[in-house]
């Protein structure tokens, strides 16, 4: 198992606390050293992307939760800068519509994961089905504990048809949510992200807190793990997320580039028939002799 630097992996089986948990660490980096190792990190990632859209053969799924403010769209905005547009997709989970609230929970989920050689972001997940809908009592206990099982099966599921799955709970303080709330009331070019319903559900923290815990605890696997993210400070966040991905691709890469060796050795015998149907040798390049 890789160590990571920045982030925690949620051991599966272990009981993480989350008022145990820093969530101003910085890692002993200054703000500019970590925007140094976090563009690093950027730039890897962008070279394995590239392989895991030509390969074809895995798909990333990268989970973002959090409290209000806690930076999920900054998060996917930063640490997908360097990313090809072609090969991502981000879905924003709302709430449910009629139609999707007439299905199971993961109806929605399911029909919006990322194909073979694609990344996708989910901005909220099927985990507000055991976040949200449990503080709010939206539907009986019996029904969202039951939820937990189904998750890890479906995303059993994924893993084992080759998606590979990344889950990031952005965790930030009940002070530093209250800051981030108060700065969108004075800055009017981000009052429009205000909402007095983030206040009210300020007022649930625990709860929320809570359910975290549960969904952290139960729901991290071998094959779909969760990472908290320390995410008060807003460089630390993207550097830990960035980390998390890398080492979680790196060991992907080595069939990635056989697969794509593959395809470029059969490429090249195909043109070499091509030309020796031609009769003729290869053409030369435009100015070069
Ligand atoms: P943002 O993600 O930027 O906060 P919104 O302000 O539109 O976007 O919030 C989406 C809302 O949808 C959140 O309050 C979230 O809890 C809610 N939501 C998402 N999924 C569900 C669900 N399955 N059941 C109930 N509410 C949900």
């Amino acid at each position: 198992m890789t160590t990571l630097q920045y982030a925690r992996r949620v051991v599966p089986g272990a009981k993480i606390r989350l008022r145990e948990i820093d969530a101003g660490a910085d890692g002993g980096l200054t703000r500019d050293e970590g925007r140094a190792r976090f563009a690093e990190l950027n730039a890897t990632l962008d070279a394995m992307q590239e392989e895991l859209y030509a390969a074809g053969t895995h798909a990333l799924l990268l989970i973002l939760q959090g409290m209000d403010t806690a930076g999920k769209d900054g998060a996917i905005r930063n640490v997908m800068l360097n990313l090809n547009p072609q090969g991502c997709h981000v879905e924003s989970f709302k709430v449910p519509t009629e139609e999707e609230l007439a299905h199971d929970f993961l109806w929605r989920v399911h029909k919006v994961v990322p194909r073979k050689g694609m990344v996708g972001v989910f901005n909220r997940s099927h985990y507000e089905d055991v976040l949200v809908v449990r503080v709010h009592e939206l539907v009986p206990e019996k029904v969202w504990r039951a939820r937990y099982d189904q998750i890890n099966h479906f995303e059993r599921l994924l893993a084992d048809t080759r998606t590979v799955i990344v889950k990031c709970f952005l965790h930030i303080s009940k002070d530093e949510q209250k800051e981030r709330l108060l700065a969108r009331e004075q800055d009017v070019a981000k009052a429009w992200k205000l909402s007095a319903g983030d206040w009210r559900e300020r007022e649930r923290w625990d709860d929320y807190m809570a359910a975290y815990e549960d969904a952290l605890n139960h729901c991290s696997t071998d094959y779909a793990p969760w990472y908290i993210i320390p995410a008060n400070r807003k460089w630390y966040r993207d550097l830990a997320i960035s980390e998390v991905l890398v080492e979680t691709l790196r060991p992907y890469r080595d069939d990635w580039r056989e697969a794509l060796e593959k395809m470029s050795r059969a490429r090249l015998a195909e043109l070499a028939k091509f030309r020796a149907e031609q009769g003729g040798g290869s053409p030369t390049r435009a100015g070069a002799g």
